[in-house]
């Protein structure tokens, strides 16, 4: 056994070996598992009309039949004419070439695909294909679908020389052409994307999901090796390496997949009446007089209560369709900044925030709440995403403050700070920004430049913690309690100083005692806010906004 290779020494057609586990599988049942092995789950490479026929609802694929030739520029001969090696490439996959155009639906969701085919030479980027992912890209643009594009690819076609590596610049402009549109595009990558697919339209998609076990990257392996002489760790260049490393959203199973995509692509399919509506008038105290004065270092502690609900809490309460987006695309992805698509009732919006835990493990798994770099460049990435969709942006705040190790100063904590407050005073969507528990300093700030602030009411806003302050002015952590009071955090006061606009009240005993009303109180103050931002265009939201944050010490206290 441990020579065979392929079907024929097995007994014919009817089974395969698995090529990880080395399973033998029957191979009609193979097929109904999507061609994953039913015995370690790996997913086998798919045709493009198998990868059509598995994603888009039935019936509903219509091939878009661009015609495209890619010749031969270059008169290219290697061990054989590149003519040749194009025809057998058309008689081994029935196609064209190597990517496969549709139009259709997903889960009822219209979207127009282009479909790559490893078995065309090894799916390699040249003319015609560049062409076609381009013709798909303004196929979409015109009729205002969204874009998926399914990828698997060895990287530039040699034998179009540099005319293949132009493809790169030209499909990326195609994307670029979709952001300026406010269309959604999605990729989903399968083993192998390498090179310049990889490099170029594989990876500028809003959402990027990805096959369990598939790789990407830019060289691939085998040319690493032979630069740098080392043999490379396992794992690179993997799905889970990526996710990891902040290149990828997520890594769905392939059974997953149509409903996944699905969820994300409905998000790209407005609708002219949706609008916050029917929202009932939430209580939001607007005179500090009306606040309980409790002790203000009580208050703190209330804030920090590891038992009150954390960002994914009032997500998953008072939230409906959300699909968490991962990653910096940069490095890494930060686990103390969540976010991505939901709807608030049927209003569709990005939401992202501080994420701290409930347990020790839970509090240190996120880094007790406390961002890095990527955490912000996540949430940048995630402001971007809002206003290219146009859609609001709601974040919640809950932080001790910025991450404060080598590590992020390393990688430009400051820099990604400074770089979000000037993102978010240009972001041309509602935003609202709550702090449900603490609001610490810039790392709080970074994401809370919005056109209305709002708080629990036990939240707390301030430029540095009580702990920190005492130590600096008074010498002496232990006066953390006077810090507190003279800072003045709690919310009466930031309402007084217009910090805040708008606080909404905790149940009795906090938003610990009861988080399904808080998370219900929570819901009813954001549509509500929204609801009356609605009336905006993009021009005053910013022009509002910005005013906002520019009377600060200028104007008398409100
Ligand atoms: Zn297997």
């Amino acid at each position: 056994m441990t020579a065979v290779v392929g079907d024929a020494a097995v007994g014919g057609a009817e089974w395969q070996l698995c090529a990880h586990c080395r399973s033998l599988v029957y191979r009609k049942r193979l097929q109904r598992n999507r061609s994953v092995c039913p015995e370690c789950g790996r997913h086998e490479r798919l045709t493009a009309r198998e990868r059509v026929r598995q994603l888009f609802d039935a019936g509903s694929a219509t091939p878009l039949d661009f015609q495209v030739d890619p010749g031969d520029p270059l008169g290219f001969v290697d061990t054989r004419p590149y003519p040749e090696r194009i025809r057998s490439a058309q008689r081994k996959t029935g196609l064209a070439e190597a990517v496969l155009c549709v139009r259709g639906t997903i889960g009822g969701s219209p979207v127009v695909a282009a479909v790559m085919d490893f078995d065309f030479m090894g799916g390699s980027l040249g003319t015609a294909v560049g062409e076609l992912v381009t013709r798909a890209a303004e196929h979409a643009l015109d009729r205002r679908i969204p874009l998926l594009l399914v990828t698997a690819s060895g990287g530039a076609r040699m034998q179009e020389g540099a005319l293949a590596l132009m493809q790169m610049a030209k499909t990326s402009q195609a994307l670029a052409e979709l952001d300026e549109a406010g269309i959604l595009t999605v990729s989903l990558i399968t083993d192998p994307t390498f090179g310049g697919v990889a490099a170029s339209y594989a990876t500028l998609c809003d959402v990027i999901v990805i096959e369990p076990g598939a790789r990407l990257g830019f060289a691939g392996p085998r040319v690493i090796e032979q630069t740098i002489g080392r043999v490379l760790p396992t794992g690179l260049q993997t799905a889970e390496f990526l996710l990891d490393h902040g290149m990828v959203d997520m890594v769905c199973p392939r059974a997953a997949l149509p409903a996944t995509l699905a969820r994300i692509l409905s998000f790209g399919v407005r609708d002219r009446a949706e609008r916050p509506s029917g929202a009932r008038t939430a209580r939001l105290v607007h005179d500090g007089g009306e606040l309980v004065a409790g002790s203000p270092w009580e208050t703190v502690q209330q804030a920090r209560d590891p038992h009150r609900p954390t960002t994914l809490d009032y997500i998953h309460a008072m939230l409906e369709d959300f699909e968490e987006l991962h990653g910096d695309r940069l490095a890494s992805d930060c686990t103390s900044v969540v976010g991505g698509l939901a709807r608030l009732d049927d209003v569709p919006l990005v939401v992202l925030g501080n994420q701290k835990g409930h347990t020790a493990t839970e509090l240190a798994a996120c880094n007790f709440g406390m961002a890095t770099p990527a955490g912000y460049r996540k949430a940048a990435r995630l402001m971007r995403l809002a206003a290219k969709l146009r859609l609001p942006l709601l974040t919640l705040v809950d932080t001790p403050g910025a991450y404060p190790g080598p590590e992020a100063e390393e990688q430009g904590q400051a820099v990604a700070i400074a770089d979000n407050l000037r993102i978010m005073t240009r972001l041309p969507v509602p935003v609202v920004a709550v702090v449900t528990g603490e609001g610490g300093s810039g790392g709080a700030l970074a994401i809370a430049v919005a056109n209305r602030v709002l708080a629990f009411s036990n939240a707390v806003y301030s430029v540095i913690s009580p702990e920190g302050c005492a130590a600096i002015l008074w010498k002496d952590a232990a006066q953390a309690p006077r810090a507190a009071e003279a800072l003045r955090l709690e919310t009466r006061h930031l309402l007084a100083l217009g910090i805040i606009d708008g606080v909404i009240p905790e149940p009795e005993g906090g938003a610990q005692a009861d988080p399904a009303l808080a998370a219900e109180r929570l819901g009813h103050a954001v549509k509500s806010t929204l609801e009356e931002l609605s009336g905006l265009d993009a021009r005053q939201l910013i022009a509002e906004r910005r005013l906002r944050f520019r009377s600060f010490g200028t104007l008398p206290p409100v």
